[in-house]
């Protein structure tokens, strides 16, 4: 029996950001052939977590800042998946912000597209995490995921795209794929993807965004090298885009993946296979 999905048309407001990633996202899988059935999408809260209503392929919708411990769980438990976790500024820098550090930390095999629009949108426009980066008159300081992903000694690939350069964020996307596929671990993909109905951010970004891919003199293999040019760049007002930093290293899991023993191994802790022991154990705190 053949199964076939129709992907819904996306409800964001015209205009809205999360077009171009959704664009960006499906013009990789058509450059790397990569097909629906051997991709998982899933998303936090938000309204960018509603594409993976719109992408062809399979969909998880998590709940509100989980996104990140979910999809490493799918990619431990189907190393042939490609697998992609999405979600907003609000979800993975507030409600799931330890996970984005233990996923930077861990080096799972999941690319993580964070659309960055510097507002809680679905929720009609409150400050986010990353709202003080972007000029607004709130008091608290903003959260750089990029920088956070460089103090972190395990992150192996950090990269910050803009809608508006459609070219260099295709590119990034790609990459970004490439690494997740050749099981190289974490890719982490922001993207600076304005809200237009509630905080309107393209004016500004248009500004302020700053090319690394076109300096000459940076290169991404070196991490201090990226903490400082990140830092002083923010520090001028300036936000960095391009791939910011790579490492090659081995992803979470890389010896069961490489390995006949995964499944083995995972079956060695499917609770199907340990029942009389939790009936056991459950018994003991009954009595
Ligand atoms: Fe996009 Fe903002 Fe509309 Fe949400 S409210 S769909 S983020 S423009
Ligand atoms: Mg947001």
């Amino acid at each position: 029996m053949t199964i076939t999905y129709t992907p819904t048309n996306p409800v964001w407001c015209s205009g809205c950001g999360h077009y171009g990633v959704k664009g960006a996202l499906e013009r990789a899988f058509d450059v790397l052939g990569i097909q629906p059935c051997e991709t998982m999408l899933l998303t936090g809260i938000g309204c960018s977590g509603s594409i993976q209503n719109n992408v062809n392929a399979y969909g998880y919708h998590s709940m509100h800042g989980r996104v990140l411990p979910t999809a490493t769980g799918a990619s431990i438990a189907n190393p042939d998946l490609t697998v992609i976790a999405a979600g907003g500024d609000g979800d993975g820098y507030a409600i799931g912000a330890g996970h984005l550090v233990h996923a930077f930390k861990r080096n799972a095999n999941v690319l993580y597209i964070l659309m960055n629009n510097a507002v809680y949108g679905l929720t009609k426009g409150q400050d986010s995490p990353t709202s003080g980066s972007f000029g607004q008159a709130i008091a608290d300081a903003p959260i750089d995921g990029i920088a956070m992903g460089l103090s972190i000694p395990g992150t192996t690939f950090l990269a910050r795209g803009f809608i508006r350069q459609a070219d260099q964020l295709n590119s990034l996307m790609v990459q970004a794929l490439e690494h997740v596929r050749a099981k190289k671990g974490f890719a982490f993909l922001e993207v600076l993807s304005p809200c237009v109905t509630y905080h309107d951010t393209y004016p500004d970004w248009n500004a302020r965004f700053y090319d690394l891919d076109a300096d000459r003199e940076y290169t991404a293999e070196d991490r201090g090298a990226a903490f400082v040019k990140t830092l002083a760049l923010n520090e001028e007002g300036k936000i960095p885009t391009g791939m910011i930093y790579h490492e090659d290293r081995p992803c979470f899991g890389a010896d069961w993946l490489e390995n006949d023993s995964s499944p083995a191994q995972l079956s060695a802790h499917d609770p199907h296979n340990h029942r009389d022991e939790l009936q056991e154990l459950m018994g003991r705190y009954l009595m």
